[in-house]
């Protein structure tokens, strides 16, 4: 595994990177020549920025100017380096592995994933990583000049990790060459939500995914909220029924036990209904199965009494629901919002907005591009992670957050990432 090293790239330096990577984007190939006279630095100050971009790869020499100047050489210019990228994120669901990427100049490139069967063992899993990579940054891995590897998992990362956990962050370093950092998934995407999807701007966000786990996600005060032992956002694991099914947290009747898509879908059947898939329940919502309305109807509605208490705890302005099961739209999420009225304290029961996601699935791995940058203001104060034994050189180099740095000039989320409504 490569031996990881902390950012030391001040923000100053950072600053100056940036607007170098800015004109080559915007300009293509140039000089140093042409670079000096556009970007306002000092001729020294360009040229160790130069050396520094040139050492991690950033920027590669390119071919000559055709036409030699004169008796000299011609200009030596300077371009991006496709094959490099500051960042990765990876979303380990528990049925399906999403990619994104963001390149050398803090663009973001695309995001990719692909279902998988339950259980596909970890090997698999990463080599499924690896191709969605290596098809989303045309072939190779970014392994120069990677600021890091933020990866989502299930679970919320508690304490020290089983040995499985241990072993697959070895195995992402070795595949991708960068820091990695790991975290709860479902967190993660509602950082990116936080950042780029329905939640943007607004300081004080709750987000629930309902999918076949059911978690979520806490933004307070600006900030990404990670709690004690990494819990914070474990929603599916509040009860909600005393004598429901138990849970594979070892509690009973947790909301995952009634509101993941397993469980509606065994629920639909046991009341009669007749489906053994999201799309055949989807389905039969629209075409007006009353045994699937009346179920979605209760569901909505101990979603929305959770979400009600965790409102009243927390104060959000905003939440996001998200999810393949929230996918089916107004027949779950009514009742959620009539719960939601009648649960939430009446200052916030008018103010507090409940919204779709705006990031479909990719949002986790999206997520962990925002913690491999490790540069939004919503992750000022998060935590770092506990660090593992054997693994404390990494866990302080990929973790340990830096100052308050400037923000990173992330561009937009290409359209097709984005679908709100
Ligand atoms: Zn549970």
């Amino acid at each position: 595994m490569r031996r990881l090293r902390p950012d030391v790239v001040s923000p100053v330096r950072r600053g100056h990177e940036q607007t170098v990577l800015g004109l080559l984007r915007a300009h293509g190939p140039l000089n140093r020549g042409e670079l000096s006279r556009r970007c306002g630095l000092s001729r020294t100050t360009l040229h160790d920025t130069l050396s520094g971009l040139l050492a991690t790869g950033a920027v590669v020499t390119a071919m000559p100017d055709e036409a030699p100047r004169g008796r000299g050489r011609p200009a030596e210019r300077l371009a991006l380096n496709p094959a490099v990228g500051q960042a990765l994120g990876i979303d380990f669901a528990r049925r399906a592995v999403h990619v994104a990427a963001v390149g050398v100049t803090y663009e973001i490139v695309g995001a990719a994933g692909e279902a998988h069967a339950p259980g596909l063992p970890w090997p698999d899993r990463v080599a499924l990583a690896e191709r969605l990579v290596r098809g989303l940054v045309g072939g190779g891995l970014w392994r120069r000049a990677l600021k890091g590897v933020g990866v989502g998992v299930v679970g919320p990362l508690a304490g020290a990790r089983d040995g499985t956990l241990s072993g697959v962050e070895a195995l992402l370093g070795e595949r991708f060459g960068g820091p990695v950092l790991l975290d709860n998934n479902t967190r993660l995407a509602a950082l990116a939500e936080s950042t780029w999807g329905a939640a943007a701007g607004d300081q004080d966000a709750l987000y629930l995914r309902l999918s076949y786990g059911v978690g979520g996600g806490v933004v307070a005060g600006g900030m990404l909220h990670r709690g004690a032992d990494g819990v914070s956002g474990e929603i599916g694991h509040i009860p909600v029924d005393p004598a429901g099914r138990p849970c594979e947290c070892g509690g009973t009747g947790c909301l995952e036990t009634v509101a993941s898509i397993r469980a509606v879908l065994d629920a639909y059947r046991a009341r009669g209904g007749r489906g053994d898939d999201l799309p055949a329940l989807t389905a039969a919502v629209e075409a007006g199965d009353p045994i699937a309305l009346g179920l979605l109807s209760e569901v909505g509605g101990q979603i929305g009494r959770v979400l009600a208490a965790l409102s009243n705890a927390i104060g959000p302005r905003v939440i996001v629901v998200g999810g393949e099961l929230a996918e089916i739209g107004a027949p779950l999420l009514r009742p959620v919002q009539d719960a939601l009225d009648a649960g939430a304290v009446p200052i916030s029961r008018h103010r507090l907005t409940l919204r779709r996601a705006a990031l479909g699935d990719v949002a986790g791995a999206l997520g962990g591009l925002a913690l491999a940058l490790g540069e939004s203001p919503l992750l000022s104060r998060y935590p770092a992670a506990e660090p593992e034994p054997g693994l404390a050189d990494s866990r302080a180099a990929g973790c340990g957050r830096a100052p308050a740095r400037p923000r990173p000039a992330l561009t937009p989320l290409p359209s097709p990432l984005v679908s709100r409504g």
